[in-house]
């Protein structure tokens, strides 16, 4: 989609840091990460909101959280890790484009 960075992300217009890439999915390191390991999974489809989501956007959400689950030992997040996923202006979300926090690398607080 236009002006998405995310998008843009994807399309190679802008440099990420990429960790992995398929033909769904892509995960790079987030600019201003706020744990040890703090990356980013977005799907390749632009989409801004769970509530978007259809069937086919159900299935690829699933696919994508068994992918996050088989990767973590290759990510440094043998040990664990927290997923978040920011829903509008009260959570915080700043890029309009569904996207997966995902965070570890060493003990994360709960506040
Ligand atoms: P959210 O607040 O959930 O919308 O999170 C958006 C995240 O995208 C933030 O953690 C930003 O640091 C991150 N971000 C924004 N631009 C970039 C970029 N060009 N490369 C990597 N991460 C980015």
């Amino acid at each position: 989609m236009e002006n998405c960075i995310f998008c843009k992300i994807i399309a190679g217009e802008i440099p990420s840091a990429k960790v992995y890439e398929d033909e769904e999915i892509l995960i790079f390191k987030d600019i201003a990460p706020i744990a040890k390991i703090h990356l980013l999974c977005v799907p390749k489809e632009h989409f801004a909101y769970l509530s978007e989501l259809n069937g086919t956007r159900e299935d690829l959400l699933g696919r994508t959280l068994s992918k996050i689950a088989s990767l973590a030992p290759t990510l440094g997040l043998a040990d664990g890790y927290r997923l978040v996923i920011n829903q509008g202006e009260t959570a915080g979300q700043t890029v309009h484009h569904l996207h997966i926090h995902i965070l570890g690398g060493e003990p994360l607080k709960w506040e």
